[in-house]
């Protein structure tokens, strides 16, 4: 297989016509094959009828070379979907007591009473079909190669589909390619898309293998760089000149590769140096603790944070004082660093964040407008801060902050924060 196959995927059930339910399904395996280089030119939706299904079905044979259902498989839906379809691809379904022994020991396990019949027809599968397991539910799925095209079959139910996805159908998917296709992701923050873009823009057009492609997040980017060869080695010896061209480009804005978040990259950097952090929190009105304490281990490195919203808490737990309070106000390059200083000798950790912000509705009693913060860093080298735009989305402004708070923390340990 190579990159100029195509993939249909059809969504099977009327529940995602009446708009019931979301098609999850099509987002979770278009990302799976993008990931794999497989491009995804349809989605198509179809309810619970053989009729409708067997016309898509027949379109999607004209025009794709990968045909992916999903849903229809368990008992309830009469398996509408593995009986179309093998209609389709003139194929007889047949007995797998294989299959049916894992359906009865299914319900065995569970702990079910007695299992109905109907539940063994789900044991019917395409002739000389691959059986792709359900490692969360009865029914299986199937892939079989028929009149040139290859046809996956998965079940509806996203928790059963991923984990199917993931364990049997990528696998299966994988081992049709005589290449690899492998990517990383650059993680930047403190650049917009736009920007990130305009800059690499003649990068990006001059290059057909490996690839770059931005993607924006919120207030930050990822460039995913891909390549495509007969072996990782060779996939990664593809894309490691293009890595060094876009560090020179925009390397003062990357903060990690592969890397799943600015939290994760602190995360990493205060573990290898064995630092521990605290926060005291305004305007992100914990979202820096909550953050870290995502990340499993995070006691590691984190001592803990004061939600410090009014300034009676600024000033009688985290030691602000209110003169400085009274004289720049709460919102303020001083009491964010008295913030920060404050909690890093209350809870004695090495370094410390702070955050302050107007987050709106209205201005504050200064006229300062909605959106302007402060993020403080305190550190034994001395108070750091920087003045921020979270914009006037209170959800959005917090987010904003608490990735400012992350990066502080990450130039602050690769001795860059200026
Ligand atoms: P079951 O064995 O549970 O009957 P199935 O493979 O036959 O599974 P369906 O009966 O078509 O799947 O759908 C079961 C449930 O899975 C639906 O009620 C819906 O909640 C969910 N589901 C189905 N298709 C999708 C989809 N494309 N995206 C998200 N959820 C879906």
């Amino acid at each position: 297989m190579n990159g100029e196959y195509c993939a249909e995927i059809i969504g099977v059930g009327t529940e995602l016509l009446l708009g019931n339910i979301v098609n999850t399904d099509a987002r979770d395996i278009s990302e799976a094959l993008s990931a794999l280089g497989i491009n995804v030119y349809w989605h198509t939706v179809v309810g619970d009828n053989r009729e409708r299904l067997k016309a898509a079905v027949e379109i999607a044979k004209a025009r794709a070379d990968i045909i992916i259902t999903t849903g229809g498989l368990g008992p309830t839906c009469d398996d509408l979907t593995k009986q179309t379809l093998a209609e389709c691809f003139g194929l007889p379904l047949v007995f797998h007591e294989e299959e049916a022994e894992k359906i009865r020991a299914y319900f065995k396990s569970a702990g079910s009473s007695a299992m109905p019949e109907s539940n063994l027809s789900q044991a019917l599968l395409p002739e000389g079909c691959t059986v792709l397991r359900n490692h969360n539910g009865t029914a299986p799925g199937c892939a079989f190669f028929s009149g040139g095209k290859h046809v996956l079959m998965l079940p509806g139910p996203p928790r059963e589909l991923r984990v199917m996805l993931e364990r049997e159908a990528l696998p299966y998917l994988r081992r049709l390619s005589d290449s690899v296709i492998v990517s990383h992701d650059i993680r930047l923050f403190g650049i917009g898309e736009s920007a990130a873009e305009e800059r690499l823009r003649d990068l990006m057009l001059s290059i057909s293998n490996p690839t770059l492609a931005p993607y924006a997040g919120t207030g930050e980017v990822r460039l995913r760089v891909t390549a495509k060869a007969k072996s990782a080695a060779e996939a990664e010896e593809l894309m490691s000149p293009l890595i060094e061209k876009v560090k020179a480009v925009v390397g003062e804005y990357i903060y990690g590769i592969d890397v799943p978040s600015l939290e994760a990259a602190a995360f990493n950097l205060l573990k290898a140096r064995r630092l521990v952090f605290a926060s005291a929190e305004s305007c992100t009105g914990g979202l820096i603790g909550k953050r870290i304490t995502d990340i499993p281990g995070a006691s590691e490195v984190f001592k803990g944070g004061v939600i410090a919203y009014s300034n009676e808490v600024k000033s009688k737990v985290l030691g602000v004082s209110p003169d400085t309070l009274e004289r720049y106000g709460a919102v303020s390059r001083e009491t964010a660093l008295e913030m920060a200083a404050g909690v890093r000798k209350l809870a004695g950790a090495d370094i410390a964040l702070s955050s302050t912000g107007i987050c709106g509705p209205a201005s504050d009693s200064r006229g300062r407008p909605v959106g302007l913060g402060f993020i403080a860093l305190s550190s034994p080298e001395g108070g750091f801060c920087r003045e921020i735009r979270m914009g006037s989305d209170r959800d959005r402004g917090r987010t904003v902050a608490a990735h400012h708070a992350f990066d502080m923390l990450i130039k602050y340990l690769s001795g860059t924060l200026r």
